[in-house]
């Protein structure tokens, strides 16, 4: 597959890799190989670099260097951070509050949960996609160990108020975790000012390779062995580090840092172009809010489509459906139904998520395609 012949609109399930972070990464392929943790100076070389970029990474959202952990994504770090807290902070209660729209690697962790004897409430969220700051005021309890709620929906692009739910979730003795991989390298993040305790982010989202990610946890919190080994990462995470990764997170964390105003710009004015354009189609409407958005995403609903149809005939153009292909059986996104979407409406939604690579050339062609895939579809019905 070569970038300049499908136009990639799918920027939230994965995306290409920057140049750069390649370069600044490649000698960690080849001749520095060695082992951070060796005691000769190879090693102690890596363990410098690795240093480095842990402070860059650290830089990057507000935080200190012993702050951060390197896991192989955002999954890893979200089971880390939860499983983490519930057995560390489960003198204290046993009840965590979470909202319905996360990612399944939330969901999932916290089911794991609920059959371990914990409890877990699950926040509706409006037609919009946000959840309602009483109904959380309302759900929490003395014996709530953590809120985690994400930053930036991966379906939606909706942004909760991260902020308000941390100062809310600390008045009631809790701690607050967010998974804001959709959010970084998008938008600032400064855990001090937002009040996060625990945060995590994934690599392949940011232009970098997948298998590298990482885990803020505020300095006081304590986390217990998640693997057991040789040590590494505060004995919390064992097992070697992934250097090259490490080394391209970084690198990504610093373009980031001085490129993600000027990118959000185009990328939004792409977006909008793309998104009224859609919105011509007849009885097309947007999912989620529109004021509290990323600048990349927008999920579109044709009323009346099969967008698992449309999505096959598109040969040259990548999107998403956000649907779940569980054993056979296709499950309309849980994300959509949580905002009141019929089954129908959500399995004629689509997501589009843009990144710094589109052009608008892309997004004209996309347009054209789209518009009229779905005029023939309901020609077709
Ligand atoms: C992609 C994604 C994840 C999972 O990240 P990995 O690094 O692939 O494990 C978790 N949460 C959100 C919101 C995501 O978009």
């Amino acid at each position: 597959m070569n970038l300049n012949e499908i136009i990639y609109l799918d920027y939230n399930s994965t995306t290409p890799i920057d140049k750069r972070v390649l370069d600044a990464m490649s000698p960690f392929l080849s001749d520095n190989f060695a082992n951070p943790s060796s005691t000769h100076h190879f090693g102690i070389n890596l363990n410098e670099a690795v240093k480095k970029a842990r402070i860059q990474v650290a830089d990057f959202i507000g935080a200190e260097e012993n702050e951060i952990l390197y896991t192989s994504g955002a999954t890893e770090a979200i089971n880390i951070a939860i499983k983490g807290v519930a057995e560390n902070y489960s003198a204290k209660g046993k009840h965590i509050i979470t909202d319905s729209t996360e990612h399944y690697a939330v969901l999932d962790t916290c089911k794991h949960l609920e059959n371990k004897g914990y409890e877990i409430t699950y926040l509706p969220v409006s037609k919009e996609g946000l959840i309602d700051l009483t109904e959380l005021r309302n759900s929490l309890r003395a014996d709530t160990i953590l809120v985690c709620v994400m930053y930036v929906n991966n379906e939606t692009g909706v942004i909760q108020p991260i902020k308000e739910i941390a100062s809310i979730a600390h008045e009631a003795g809790a701690l607050f975790m967010t998974d804001a991989t959709q959010a970084t390298g998008k938008i600032e993040i400064d855990v001090d000012d937002l009040g996060i305790d625990l945060l995590c982010l994934s690599g392949h989202k940011m232009y970098v390779p997948k298998g590298i990610g990482a885990l803020y946890m505020r300095k006081e919190i304590k986390l217990p062995t998640f693997m057991h080994g040789g040590g590494h990462e505060k004995g919390i995470r064992s097992g070697t580090l992934n250097v090259p990764g490490i080394i391209a997170l970084a690198k990504a964390c610093e373009i980031a840092q001085s490129e993600m105003k000027q990118d959000s710009d185009r990328i939004s004015a792409l977006l909008n172009e793309l998104e009224s354009k859609l919105l011509k189609i007849d009885g097309a409407f947007v999912n989620g809010n529109r004021e509290h958005r990323i600048c990349n995403t927008t999920n579109i609903c044709f009323p009346n489509v099969d967008a698992n149809v449309l999505i096959g005939r598109m040969k040259n153009v990548a999107v998403s459906n956000g649907s779940a292909c569980t054993s056979a059986v296709v499950k309309p996104s849980h994300v959509l139904t949580a905002m009141g979407l019929s089954e129908d409406e959500a399995f004629g939604s689509i997501r589009f998520s843009l990144g710094k690579f589109n052009t608008q050339q892309e997004v004209l062609s996309a347009i054209k395609l789209i518009s009229e895939l779905v005029t023939n579809q309901y020609n077709d019905a």
